[in-house]
């Protein structure tokens, strides 16, 4: 029985290169969940983009000189090759720049105007009158009236995390010129969030059964605080435009926006495989919504989208919204500011995608913070890829290169412990099903490499590399079991390991894809012909661990 699965993955600002906190929280994860699902064989759409709105853009771009569409357009170029490189496979990956998001956030405005969902109010917002400008929020900065630290933004303090109200900051004054700003009176759009309290309460309540804790507990609080209505629009000239006469020099706010991209994105991919109206199946038929996104992105996907889709009508709510929480840096928290991130590309142009993504599958931050270290990253790397699976599939497969001409041995009847060895294959796909379809991916991939350690056990009691030359039946049985297995391992290990496992299909001589197989165990044919292994994984040198280490500008402990 398949299912039809839409997966959503939060949109980065196009204003800075991928980094590693990124990749764990919010990339991987969907792709791994894609992934599974396709082999699966259900039908699967998982969309996203860079958004290239809002204020981090622009503060950028009036940093280095260039347009904020010079900008973005440069990021989303860099994030396109950063999935590429990591395997990260989008139905499409698009940006909120085109003229199809335009329409569809357009349609999505018009349609809430029209129910009253959203109203005009005037707000007091803050005017530097030396820049001649309204200032977003972020474009204020001040000293925290919480912490009493200096650098705190209009938007938020980053030095303790208190949501911030530019009018809230102690000595506030212009990012841009360093004017103190005025408060002057200016007309805006309103989301009438308070409306949909009750119905957003009934149906997070709903939602019990499949929501991770931090997910539901998060959404609760925040609802139970109550909804205040939320200004949509902003007098800035770099976004959507509000499609109405007399509103020219206002644009909608990226974060009503950029939530819309799901829905654009879906009817751009819709548009782009030939059929307009394909992306019907995903949003108004049976279907199940994951958004995969980062926890500071929480409110945006459980109270403010389902919001705006309950106020449109006709669309899906989000099924599920696997938030994971932060991942830290050799223990200091992930901050591109402070600039001790891991960039994707830098890491790609050195080591194995799949030595990352099986990294940051066993080290996933999905219930509490997680640290990456490269001491850390060695040892897994060398410890647990290389020697417990990677070599386990090197001297299977080579033993048969060199004692059975290449070919999948004939086996006789296999003895009792070969297939037990066998049934856990098989088992491991089973529980790994189950663990993969409720988003637990750290237990999942620990499940397969726990599958690995147990082959080499049996290997090491069968020791095939005596018999062959006292009892050759009796090695080719030994070696069709491990190979059986290692055909299970290629399937358990594929939606983390897509590179390495893709290599092994071809090493293992079969046709057709990983994903064609399907979720289940594919026995070698005894006498089919296999290709030459080479090694899946490279083995790391200690010294990665001092250089990365310096290179991130910290010493040793
Ligand atoms: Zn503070
Ligand atoms: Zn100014």
């Amino acid at each position: 029985m398949t299912e039809r699965i839409f997966i959503g993955v939060a949109w980065p600002y196009a204003n800075n290169r991928l980094h590693l906190g990124h990749v764990a929280g919010a990339c991987l994860p969907p792709d791994i969940f894609a992934r599974y699902h396709r082999t699966r064989g259900d039908e699967v759409l998982m969309v996203s983009g860079s958004d290239q709105h809002g204020t981090p853009v622009t503060i950028r771009a009036e940093a280095e000189g260039k347009s904020p569409a010079e900008v973005a357009a440069y990021f989303h170029q860099k994030f396109v090759e950063s999935f590429t490189g990591l395997g990260i496979n989008f139905d499409l990956y698009t940006t909120t720049g085109t003229a199809n998001h335009a329409a569809v956030v357009q349609d999505i405005f018009l349609r809430l105007l029209d129910k009253d969902y959203l109203y005009k109010d005037t707000v007091s917002q803050p005017y530097c009158v030396n820049c001649r400008r309204f200032l977003p929020d972020r474009y204020v900065e001040g000293v925290c009236p919480s912490c009493k630290l200096p650098g705190a933004r209009g938007d938020q303090c980053d030095a303790c995390g208190k949501p911030m109200n530019p009018a809230e900051l102690i000595n506030a004054c212009c990012k841009l010129c360093g004017t103190p700003p005025e408060f002057r009176e200016t007309e805006h759009f309103f989301l009438r969030l308070s409306a949909f309290e009750q119905p957003l309460l009934e149906w997070v309540k709903e939602q019990a059964g499949h929501w991770r804790l931090n997910v539901q507990r998060f959404t609760k609080r925040y609802l139970e605080e109550g909804l205040h209505d939320r200004a949509i629009t902003r007098d800035i000239t770099w976004g959507i435009p509000i499609p109405l006469p007399g509103y020219e020099d206002k644009r909608i706010y990226v974060w009503f926006e950029a939530v819309i991209g799901y829905l654009s994105a879906s009817k751009e991919w819709a548009q782009i495989s030939g059929d307009p109206e394909a992306w019907r199946k995903f949003w108004q038929e049976d279907c199940k919504s994951y958004y995969f996104i980062g926890k500071d992105n929480i409110p945006f996907h459980t109270i403010i989208w389902p919001a705006m889709l309950m106020g449109y009508g006709g669309l899906n709510l989000p099924y599920d919204v696997p938030s994971n929480e932060f991942l830290t840096v050799e223990a200091q928290k992930l901050s591109k500011s402070k600039n001790i991130a891991i960039w994707v590309d830098d890491f790609l142009s050195r080591y194995q995608p799949d030595a990352l993504r099986y990294m940051l599958s066993v080290n996933m931050p999905d219930t509490s913070d997680t640290d990456f270290s490269w001491r850390e990253f060695v040892r897994r790397n060398n410890d647990e890829l290389v020697a417990t699976y990677g070599n386990l599939v090197n001297r299977v497969l080579s033993m048969v290169q060199k004692h059975f001409e290449g070919k999948v041995p004939e086996h006789s009847s296999l003895d009792e412990r070969s297939m037990s060895m066998i049934a856990r294959a098989e088992e491991t796909l089973k529980t790994m099903d189950e663990l993969l379809y409720a988003c637990r991916f750290k237990e999942a991939i620990k499940t397969a490499m726990a599958l690995a350690a147990e082959t080499n056990r049996y290997l090491d009691e069968k020791a095939p590399w005596k018999s062959v030359k006292t009892d050759k039946p009796a090695a080719g049985d030994a070696l069709y079991t491990a190979l059986t297995v290692i055909s299970g391992l290629r399937t358990a290990f594929y939606p983390f390991l897509p590179f390495s496992s893709e290599r092994l299909h071809h090493f293992l001589g079969f046709d057709g894809t990983i994903e064609a197989d399907g979720w289940k165990l594919r026995r070698p044919v005894p006498g089919a012909a296999m290709n030459p292994p080479e090694a899946l994984f490279i083995k790391l040198d200690d010294s990665v661990i001092e250089e990365e280490t310096t290179r991130l500008g910290l010493t040793l402990a």
